[in-house]
C-alpha cells in the first residue's frame, strides 16, 4: 500500500487534490481512499487530508501516521506545530514542498527530514490562471507523479473533480495545462513505491464509549486571540493605497479577523500580526485601494 498525506491550509485544496489522486488510481485499477480532517476549522487554518493506494482492498482507515508521501501545499506550516507536518516522516518518505526555497535550502534552516524536493507551484498557478487561486490540481499531479501514475488518469480525475466542484470548463482545462507542466517538470524523488510502514507501526484498538456529559462543550480559559500572530498563515498579504481609499470601511467590516482598524483621518490600517491572508478586505474593496502582493516566503513574516 502506498499511503500519502497532503498537508496545506484552508483553501487551498489540499482535500481535493487528496481525491484526485485517489480517483485518478482508481481509473488505473487501484483501490483508493481518501479522507479530509479539519474539525471546527477556518480558512488559513492547517488541514490534512490522506490517500491510500493498494492492489487488495484497504481495511487501515484513520490518520496516517507513516506516510510514503507528502506532499505540503504551504512551506509556512512545516514551522506551525499545530500542522503536524514533519510527524512520521523519515529517511524514506519523499517530501515535496510547494516552495520558492530548492531543497538544499530548505534543509540549511534544518527543517526536514525525509527525502525533500520543492517546486514553486503557486508562481506556475499565478502564471497560468493570472490570479491567486486554489492550487487542488497541481499538487494531485506532482502527487501522482511521485507514486506513479500516467497523465491520462491524473487529467481525467482533475477534470472529474473540479467538475463536481461546479468548475467552468474554461477553468478545468486551465487546471489541467497547469498540472500537466507540474507533472512533467516536478524534481524526481527516490520514491519507494509501497513501502508504508503504516500496518506495522500502528494497533488496532477496540472503540471504547464515554458518557454524553464527557462530549459537552465547556470553555475553561479566557480569550487567547489577541497573543495569536497568524502571520504565518499568509501565502499572499493586501496591501493599501491610501489614495485610492474612500473610507467607506467594507474591508473593516468584512474582515474576519478584526485585523483592519479605523485611523482618526477614518482610512483602514492593516495590522499584518493578525491578518490570516484571506483577501476578503480585497474581494469587497469597491475602489481597488487594497492590492495583493505575494509573500516571498512564508516563514517568519510580520
Ligand atoms: S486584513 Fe484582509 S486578508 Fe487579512 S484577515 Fe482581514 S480580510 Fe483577510
Ligand atoms: S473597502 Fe477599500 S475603499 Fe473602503 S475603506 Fe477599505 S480600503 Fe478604503
Amino acid at each position: 500500500m502506498i499511503a500519502v498525506r497532503f498537508h496545506g491550509r484552508g483553501g487551498q485544496g489540499a482535500k481535493t487534490a487528496s481525491r484526485i489522486l485517489g480517483t485518478a488510481a482508481f481509473l488505473e485499477g487501484f483501490v483508493a481512499q481518501d479522507s479530509p480532517i479539519y474539525g471546527a476549522e477556518r480558512r488559513g487554518a492547517p488541514v490534512a487530508a490522506y490517500t491510500r493506494i493498494a492492489k487488495e482492498p484497504i481495511r487501515e482507515r484513520g490518520l496516517i501516521v507513516h506516510p510514503d508521501l507528502v506532499v505540503v501545499a504551504d512551506a509556512s506550516l512545516i514551522q506551525d506545530p499545530a500542522a503536524r507536518v514533519i510527524e512520521g516522516i523519515d529517511e524514506r518518505t519523499v517530501v515535496f514542498i510547494n516552495s520558492q526555497m530548492t531543497p538544499e535550502q530548505v534543509h540549511a534552516q534544518g527543517f526536514l527530514p525525509g527525502r525533500l524536493t520543492t517546486l514553486d507551484l503557486t508562481d506556475i498557478a499565478l502564471q497560468q490562471f493570472g490570479k491567486r487561486g486554489a492550487i487542488s490540481a497541481l499538487l494531485g499531479a506532482v502527487a501522482g507523479r511521485f507514486v506513479g501514475l500516467r497523465w491520462e488518469s491524473i487529467e481525467d480525475a482533475i477534470g472529474r473533480e473540479l467538475a463536481d466542484l461546479g468548475l467552468a470548463d474554461a477553468v478545468i482545462t486551465q487546471n489541467q495545462t497547469a498540472a500537466r507542466h507540474c507533472y512533467e517538470t516536478v524534481p524526481a524523488a527516490d520514491f519507494e513505491a509501497g513501502t508504508s510502514r503504516q500496518a506495522a507501526a500502528v494497533q488496532l484498538r477496540a472503540p471504547t464509549y464515554e458518557s454524553p456529559a464527557r462530549g459537552t462543550a465547556r470553555i475553561t480559559s479566557g480569550p487567547n486571540s489577541a497573543i495569536r500572530s497568524m502571520s504565518g498563515w499568509r501565502t499572499f498579504r493586501p496591501v493599501l493605497r491610501p489614495d485610492l481609499c474612500n473610507g467607506c470601511w467594507l474591508c473593516f467590516a468584512n474582515c474576519p479577523e478584526g485585523a483592519i482598524t479605523i485611523k482618526p483621518d477614518g482610512k483602514p490600517a492593516i495590522y499584518y500580526p493578525h491578518c490570516k491572508g484571506c483577501l476578503d478586505c480585497v474581494e469587497v474593496c469597491p475602489t481597488d485601494a487594497l492590492t495583493v502582493e505575494r509573500e516571498t516566503e512564508a516563514v517568519n513574516k510580520t
